[in-house]
């Protein structure tokens, strides 16, 4: 539990864009979609778009979602009050699935 919550509190450090400058992910327009590319390859990418769905984070490009994508989302599904729970539970999902293909 100890190590999970580490791992929680420290995905910033490992962060794609933590050597960006920081202006580059608030922008507007078609500017968005050249701050999303930052994202595509980024090893937390599930932890960042967690917290900015969470705590409703409104601006800004967060885990390859622009704020308009994040609002559309939070619509379609109300239901949801624990983004990180719920991805970190996809993830999982898909990882396993991922290893049943490779042993099978
Ligand atoms: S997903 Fe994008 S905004 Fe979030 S930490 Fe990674 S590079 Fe930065």
């Amino acid at each position: 539990m100890y190590l999970e919550n580490q791992q929680q509190a420290d995905w910033r450090v490992r962060a794609t864009c933590r050597d960006e400058d920081p202006d580059g992910l608030f922008v507007r327009g078609a500017e968005q979609r050249k701050a999303k590319l930052v994202c595509i390859a980024c090893p937390v990418r599930t932890e960042c778009l967690a917290e900015a769905l969470d705590n409703r984070i409104e601006f800004g490009v967060w885990g390859g979602m622009t704020e308009r994508e994040r609002r559309a989302l939070l619509r379609r599904r109300p239901d949801v009050d624990n983004w990180r729970e719920l991805l970190d539970d996809a993830r999982r999902r898909h990882s396993f699935d991922d290893e049943e293909v490779r042993v099978g």
